[in-house]
């Protein structure tokens, strides 16, 4: 424990972020350069708890050895601090940097105070490592001679890639895409996560022996059978990508979009310079609408800013969440309370006002004599507890409203994994269509095929993909070897906390 008073000395300081009206000009990174004595500051808040539960049970789902860490960084032991973070997370700055941070929901000292900056010292800690040169390609001590295929290159792949070329076998990374790092890639936007921070991992696992084959869309060009007879063991890490639409009249009007068609095209043009004519999807002078709330929501309103877009308004069907914890809803669970995430908080910048209305059904897209889109009608709806303790929805008779809108972006959540890889193994999918494959075995009903990620659990979070992409590869290490050194992640499935 580094300072026994710290949590008493001081308060909570969060690394700030750009400023919205400057950084809504750029697709660069939010976040400013943290400093060395606030971060050592927040590690002398931590209390080194008997019971850590920021790393167990509701908190951190791969187990990061928090309290370590942070007595490391306040006793300026850095590169012993990258070493603790690195035994049990792949990647410290992807979910440094995109992690909601469900151990800072259950960290001891959010009972009566703010909690420790948790994700803040995570990932201050991997980027000086990276400018330390502190991390480097390790080539495996030895090769096994086995081979492994995976299909999806999001983390939960590139978690399993990373754990199985480690312990020798020799590993082949399929994505349809043509660029490496799934979600990671071409979901969460450049400001959040920067493209050139996922390149710069793919770059070491390439000069660590791991192959990547981009533009390989398994199912369609390849065979998955040809993947399982030419390899010792094959694992699926394909996400969940069919997004939730919304079959209201007027469906077909040019200019509704599902956000990843949005955001993948903002990333390949904006950020990588590709220049895709008609298929950039623009938002600049448009009225936007965002239906949809959480990560995906926030990323299409940041986006539209960045675009120039004329106004800005994100629909969402739930009331607004209570600015502190309700009754039901305890330390240390995931506090279901309302946050200002980076995009609410910029269009608050730049029109004065935060965008989500809530509680609003949208009922039709309304089009002009083209058939382009020029708004949509909507009416509010109001939650009342059912008899059968659940909640149900009623519309507020009188409450329809037009609101003008050129560019309607779908943000509602995705309904599983495409089927046709797992239709062409003839594998078995649970009742919501995800992959079948038990947690903890991740071995799916063909032989030595394998399941992890998204796919498997449904559309998730990215520690999530790394828990079960560290799962996968000592399930896949125990199927090839008989017995694995890799350690088992938690499978506690304590934070039912979930994005669309
Ligand atoms: C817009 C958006 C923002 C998000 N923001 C956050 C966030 O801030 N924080 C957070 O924790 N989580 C966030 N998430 C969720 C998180 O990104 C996912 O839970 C995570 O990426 C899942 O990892 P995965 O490896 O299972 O799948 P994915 O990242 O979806 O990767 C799957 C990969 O498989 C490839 N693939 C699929 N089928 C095939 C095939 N047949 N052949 C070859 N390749 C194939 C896909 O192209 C894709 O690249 C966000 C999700 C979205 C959509
Ligand atoms: S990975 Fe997420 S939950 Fe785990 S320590 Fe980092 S921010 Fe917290």
């Amino acid at each position: 424990m580094g300072k026994p008073t710290g949590f008493k000395e001081f308060d909570r300081k969060k690394v700030p972020w750009r400023l919205p009206v400057v950084r809504i000009n750029d697709y660069n990174e939010v976040y400013t350069e943290p400093q060395v004595e606030q971060l050592r500051e927040q590690g002398a808040r931590c209390m080194d708890c008997g019971v850590p539960f920021c790393q167990s049970t509701t908190g951190c789902p791969i187990d990061n050895l928090i309290p370590e860490w942070n007595d490391l960084v306040y006793n300026d032991r850095w590169q012993e601090a990258i070493e603790r973070l690195h035994k049990t997370n792949n990647f410290p700055e992807f979910t440094g940097r995109t992690c909601p941070a469900p151990c800072e929901g259950s960290c001891v000292l959010g009972i009566n105070n703010p909690p420790v900056t948790i994700k803040n010292i995570e990932n201050a800690i991997v980027d000086r490592a990276w400018e330390e040169g502190w991390i480097k390609p390790q080539l495996p001590k030895t090769r096994t001679g086995k081979k492994v295929a995976i299909v999806g290159s999001g983390p939960a792949g590139l978690t399993a890639a990373d754990q199985l070329n480690q312990a020798g076998h020799e590993v082949t990374v399929y994505e349809r895409a043509d660029r490496i790092g799934g979600l990671l890639q071409y979901g969460i936007p450049n400001m959040k996560l920067g493209k050139d921070v996922v390149q710069r991992r793919v770059d070491k696992m390439t000069a660590e022996g791991i192959k990547f084959v981009t533009g390989a869309n398994v199912g369609k060009d390849i065979d998955p059978k040809e993947l399982v007879n030419g390899n010792d063991a094959l694992l699926l890490a394909c996400g969940a990508t069919k997004p939730r639409d919304l079959p209201i009249p007027n469906r077909e009007a040019k200019g509704v979009h599902f956000a990843m068609e949005f955001l993948t095209a903002n990333t390949m043009q904006s950020v990588h310079g590709d220049s895709l004519g008609d298929g950039f999807i623009s938002a600049e002078g448009k009225d936007v609408i965002v239906i949809g709330g959480g990560d995906t929501g926030t990323d299409c309103i940041g986006t539209s800013l960045r675009h120039g877009c004329r106004s800005l308004v994100n629909f969402e069907l739930l009331p607004k969440p209570p600015a502190d914890r309700g009754a039901d809803n305890p330390w240390p669970e995931w506090p279901r309370i309302y946050r200002v995430d980076y995009g609410h908080e910029e269009a608050a910048a730049k029109f004065g006002r935060d965008p989500r209305e809530y509680q609003i059904l949208s009922k039709e897209f309304l089009v002009d004599d083209e058939g382009n889109l020029c708004g949509i009608k909507t009416v509010e709806v109001k939650w009342t507890r059912s008899d059968d303790d659940g909640w149900k929805m009623t519309e507020v008779e009188g409450s329809e409203k037009e609101w003008p809108a050129q560019l309607i972006l779908l943000a509602m959540g995705f309904l599983g994994p495409e089927q046709y890889v797992a239709e062409s193994l003839g594998i078995e999918v649970d009742p919501r269509s995800n992959f079948e494959a038990e947690h903890g075995r991740f071995a799916t009903s063909f032989e030595g095929v394998f399941a992890a990620g998204d796919c498997r659990r449904g559309q998730s979070l990215v520690v999530w993909a790394i828990n079960e992409g560290r799962g996968a590869a000592r399930a896949i290490d125990i199927f090839l070897q008989g017995s694995s050194g890799m350690p088992a992640p938690g499978v506690t499935m304590g934070t039912s906390l979930e994005i669309g």
